[in-house]
């Protein structure tokens, strides 16, 4: 990445940092570029007239979200005009998500605001059916594309989130055990040769965590740990503002750490990891002997949303599990934020008071009294449109490219 910044000149270079504060700060004036950029008024003003001209940036009237009040040197002027805005223009260029769930692909179209112009989904084997996976993902996004009518060269790339650990140095997934038939294949690759386009591959509870954090809860939050208790349990990290997978790209498998040391066998091969106890199927399951009948996680859904005890009880349970799962990486990495993904956040706070209660109870008093847990804002759609934001956070430098020198 440092390589590509260097091979920019001075000129692309100030176009890049004004580009990039504009796709973190939709909606800031000039005198709020200036300040972010340290670049001077005047070079500012430069610059957004050739963006503008060129396309990419458009100036409207009254201060954006981008703008802070305490700190607007802008004030209306002796005119009265009220301080114009500036943002990306969000049709300049594209990026596509795709969600490989364990029986479903899902792909979005996204404009540079973030905004899904093309969300679809289709049920897939996933887990057992590599190769048709990723021939059906190919067909979806070529699909989108044609739906959104999207030229070609507005399209930054393609990001990609599965649920499983990913090697970002060879590029494969680490998933003996946790997504079975897909170990030692190298997806991104896979899905360039059908698409022709660069895709960037992620795991999936990283992309939720992206996504949540670009559009939804996570918002302006730097440090924040996304759960999702979907099929699997798994969490994403962001630390400092950055996405963190650590060596191997297995940092956030919360799903596998102990609860119970006499609990089933898990697929990981270990013994009584939270997901055994806190998945969704996991507390569906725990229904069955008191209903007689198999119990499906929407069923358990319903019967919470209709007050049924046996299936509070249950998801409280799960979400003291959790909680006490999340108490060792509150006490490890002092967050600011647990947001709360995947089918069960759909339980709502039958599930996320026994969470925070448990980080009470715990973690260390300080970094339990610094943490605010709540559900996720995008529900189903965090993975996609993360994956998708995964790729448009490298819009800048291709809006650049694309200007000119
Ligand atoms: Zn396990």
């Amino acid at each position: 990445m440092k390589d590509d910044v260097a091979s920019l000149g001075p000129r692309q270079m100030n176009r890049l940092r004004v580009l990039e504060t504009l796709y973190r700060h939709p909606g800031s004036t000039r005198a709020d570029l200036a300040r972010r950029t340290g670049l001077s008024r005047a070079t500012v003003s430069t610059l957004v007239d050739e963006l503008g001209r060129a396309g990419v940036v458009a100036e409207h009237e009254g201060a954006g979200d981008g703008s802070e009040p305490g700190l607007a040197e802008e004030a209306p002027r002796a005119s009265g005009r009220p301080p114009m805005s500036l943002s990306l223009v969000p049709g300049a260029a594209f990026a596509v998500g795709l969600d490989f769930g364990h029986q479903h692909i899902r792909v979005a179209v996204c404009d540079l605001s973030g905004e899904p112009v093309v969300d679809e989904w289709s049920p897939a084997e996933v887990d057992h059916a590599p190769v048709e996976s990723l021939d059906l993902a190919h067909e979806l996004v070529r699909g989108a594309l044609r739906t959104a009518s999207i030229e070609r060269d507005r399209l930054v790339g393609v990001g990609m989130g599965l649920a499983a650990p990913i090697n970002h140095l060879t590029g494969e997934l680490e998933a003996n055990g946790i997504l079975p038939g897909w170990h030692g294949l190298r997806p991104a690759a896979e899905m360039q040769a059908r698409l022709g386009t660069p895709v960037q591959l992620e795991n999936d509870a990283n992309v939720g965590a992206l996504g949540e954090k670009a559009f939804g809860a996570a918002r302006g939050v730097e440090d924040v740990i996304y759960i999702r208790l979907s099929a699997g349990i798994g969490a994403g990290l962001i630390l400092g503002g950055r996405p963190y997978q650590g060596v191997l790209g297995v940092a956030g498998e919360v799903g596998h750490v102990l609860l119970d040391p006499a609990g089933p066998i898990c697929r990981c091969g270990n013994r009584g990891c939270l997901e055994t106890v806190a998945s969704p199927v996991a507390v569906a399951a725990l229904l069955e002997r008191s209903t007689g009948q198999s119990v499906s996680v929407a069923t358990l859904l319903e019967l919470v949303a209709g007050g049924d005890r046996g299936a509070r009880t249950a998801v409280a349970d799960a979400g003291e599990a959790v909680g006490r799962a999340l108490s060792m990486l509150v006490n490890a990495l002092n967050p600011e934020l647990v947001v709360v993904g995947g089918d069960l956040a759909r339980a709502g706070e039958v599930l996320l008071e026994p969470i925070r209660l448990a980080i009470a109870r715990h973690a260390v008093a300080p970094a339990a009294r610094s943490v605010s847990v709540t559900a996720g804002a995008l529900g189903d759609r965090a993975e996609v449109l993360g994956a998708a934001a995964l790729i448009l956070a490298r819009s800048p430098r291709a809006l650049v490219e694309r200007v000119g020198s």
